[in-house]
């Protein structure tokens, strides 16, 4: 018995592939096939009766006895694929375990258990949640989005549990989206601590065999909760029920590689699809959901107060421009010095890994910078090495200047590892605790350090953004912020938003049981805009405030971007690209979408590579994505594309 499939392989062409077949076969199912001189795994897309190819290639081998991907699946991945203006093939694969992309068998080795001890809480949820409770509550069978904003330490994840256990009760399954790293584990052990139902998790901690039972498990159903980074809007779930996002405005939700999707805006799609609520929660609510909520597209639902009762934290502004050359300034070492002789703990965030970031020369202007990136070389002194932290190059510093030759080279301003040096020498009898990416590498070191701060001991956490989520730390009275001004400084329009979002997230772990924390943010820019809204935790007006400059400039929310970026690593061919494709864009003639660039990234050179940037803008998201498609369809006529890698980004978010 013959026939002819429709099968899309994992290959950047826009485009799928017909193969013949002698053997039985279904729509969903994984297929090995023939692929120039290799052997590819694809996904079978249909049968068809005839071929618009005379000579076609046979399948070697069905690797599925049932589809691995459903009708809904195919059917949420095509819409993906074309809103992404993405082949099918890579966001297929984009979408599926590792495993399965390698053509594993799709067979469960270990069943996750039920968690080992569920209890239901000691406290009642307080008016707010329970008014939101409620709210949701009354569309537990249809498609609805809310906005859960409650500031920190509200109790959301009292609200996503309460509504969960109901849509688990109605025998569905609950699907928990969380930012990458650090989140992750402390939000399954909150979920298994209170939830009697299989609960799976997807991420990066996670190896391949645990990550293809968890998809399984959630295939089959007998996962009651999925809860993963942003991948797992891709996990089956025959039953869907409830999608929870939480810390709706993290930018990890945005892939920036590859398949650019965003995680948030697709869950909508896939609520819509399943007809069922959604949920995105946040202190900090982005600017595009905002949005949605004054165009009445989602319910906004607010917890203006914390759960424990205790006040949000003080913040107090230290001024830097009278303090000379250290880091931490006399004021903040005093305050932390009352906290820990108080037995409480203490965080400084400071946004840079490494010991220092600049090493130069103090007789001349020179300073070691990466041969291959426009980025100066970090100090790393634990291995004596400077670093890129862009390309990963590394070279052991110099002893004499390369410019002067003088014998004067220093290494200028701070990272963690310095910090933490610095700290030792005003505190040397307290524990100090550094996370950031080199301290978390191994995996569960994360884990092991949360754990040591959980203890509650009087300690000094010392750690780049991975702190700024969510975490919830008892015994944390004081947090200091370090050096923001960069921020401050941002070119990025969406600079001061993130910026805001950030000091609000990393102050919200301050005293959040009993008494009110303290924050103390330093800074040149005292004056800032930016300090009025987030010294008295005003962010809905400061929101609003960006949303009028944003209207104003036309900037998204109130329009939508795509970008085009090419690199290469002759600097005029990434220019030229882009030229040619300009003059692609504009013969396309849809005079609605606004064109600009080339204009060259903020980081031009980047592992010996050109980065260049063209934009479209356009108030109308129909005819920018009508721009898009025409464009996927005459790509192959740009004669500089082999000379060139570039990719397309839809809704850039840097
Ligand atoms: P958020 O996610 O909004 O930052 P959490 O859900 O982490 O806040 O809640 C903060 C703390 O308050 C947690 O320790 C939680 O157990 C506790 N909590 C939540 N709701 C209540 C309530 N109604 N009464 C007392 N404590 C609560
Ligand atoms: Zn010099
Ligand atoms: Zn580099």
């Amino acid at each position: 018995m013959s026939s002819i499939l429709k099968v899309a392989v994992p290959v950047p062409l826009n485009q799928t592939f017909d193969y013949k077949c002698e053997v039985e076969v279904a729509q969903g199912m994984r297929v090995k096939v023939p692929f120039g001189r290799k052997k590819v795994i694809g996904i079978v897309l249909a049968k068809k009766d005839k071929s618009d190819f005379a000579k076609l290639k046979t399948i070697e081998e069905v690797l599925d006895d049932t589809p691995i991907l459903d009708q809904p699946m195919l059917d949420f991945l095509h819409w993906s694929a074309n809103y992404y203006h993405h082949p099918i093939g890579e966001v297929i694969a984009a979408a599926l375990p590792k495993n399965l992309r390698i053509g594993k068998p799709a067979i469960i080795k270990k069943v996750v258990g039920l968690p080992i001890e569920t209890s239901e809480p000691n406290f009642e949820p307080t008016d707010e949640q329970q008014h939101a409770i409620a709210q949701i509550s009354t569309s537990l069978n249809q498609y609805h989005g809310f906005l859960l904003h409650g500031v920190t330490g509200s109790g959301k994840t009292e609200v996503y549990l309460r509504i969960a256990q109901k849509v688990l009760n109605q025998g569905k399954q609950v699907l928990v989206l969380v930012p990458e790293i650090g989140l992750t584990p402390q939000m399954i052990a909150r979920f298994e601590s209170r939830l009697n139902t299989h609960i799976v998790s997807i991420h990066s901690q996670r190896n391949e065999t645990q990550k293809l039972d968890a998809y399984l498990m959630a295939k089959d159903g007998s996962a009651g909760v999925v809860l993963g980074t942003r991948s797992a809007i891709f996990a089956p779930m025959p039953n869907l029920g409830l999608i929870i996002i939480d810390e709706e405005h993290d930018t990890s939700f945005k892939q920036q590689s590859s398949f650019r999707y965003s995680a948030r805006d697709l869950c909508f799609v896939r609520a819509k699809q399943a007809n069922i609520p959604v949920i995105l929660g946040t202190a900090t609510p982005s600017l595009e959901m905002l949005k949605q909520v004054m165009d009445k597209k989602i319910t906004r639902l607010t917890l203006k107060k914390r759960a424990s009762g205790a006040p949000l934290p003080k913040v107090n502004l230290i001024d830097m421009r009278t303090e000379t050359g250290s880091a931490l300034s006399a004021l903040l070492i005093e305050r932390m010095r009352q906290h820990l002789k108080n037995n409480k703990q203490v965080m400084l965030f400071i946004n840079r890994r490494g010991y220092a970031p600049v090493y130069f020369c103090t007789q001349c202007d020179w300073k070691s910078e990466c041969d291959h990136c426009d980025s100066s070389m970090i100090y790393h002194r634990h291995i004596n090495r400077l670093r890129c932290h862009h390309c990963g190059d590394e070279k052991i510093p110099e002893q004499t200047c390369p410019d002067c030759g003088e014998q004067s080279l220093e290494v200028f301003g701070y990272g963690t590892q310095r910090l933490e040096e610095t700290l030792g020498s005003h505190f040397a009898n307290t524990p100090i605790i550094r996370i950031d990416r080199d301290t978390t590498r191994r995996k569960k070191a994360f884990e092991q350090h949360l754990e040591q701060i959980n203890s509650g001991e009087p300690c000094i956490i010392v750690g780049t953004q991975m702190l700024a989520k969510g975490h919830d730390f008892s015994n944390l009275a004081m947090v200091g912020v370090l050096d923001i001004d960069g921020g401050l400084l941002s070119s990025n329009f969406r600079g001061t938003e993130y910026l805001a979002q950030l000091l609000i997230q990393v102050s919200g772990r301050a005293g959040r049981s009993g008494e009110q924390g303290e924050v103390a943010i330093q800074t040149r820019y005292p004056d800032h805009p930016i300090f009025n809204f987030v010294l008295s935790n005003r962010y809905t007006q400061f929101a609003s405030t960006l949303l009028k400059q944003r209207t104003q400039a036309k900037m998204p929310p109130f329009s939508h971007q795509a970008l085009i970026c090419a690199n290469a690593k002759v600097k005029q061919n990434a220019q030229d690209f882009l030229q040619e494709m300009a003059v692609l864009l504009k013969s396309i003639q849809i005079d609605t979408v606004e064109i600009w660039g080339p204009v060259s990234a903020v980081m031009e050179k980047k592992a010996d590579y050109y980065y260049f940037n063209l934009y479209l803008q356009s108030d109308n998201r129909k005819s920018l994505h009508q721009m898009l498609a025409t464009l996927n369809q005459h790509t192959k006529t740009l004669t500089l594309k082999n000379k060139v890698r570039w990719y397309l980004d839809v809704d850039p978010v840097e």
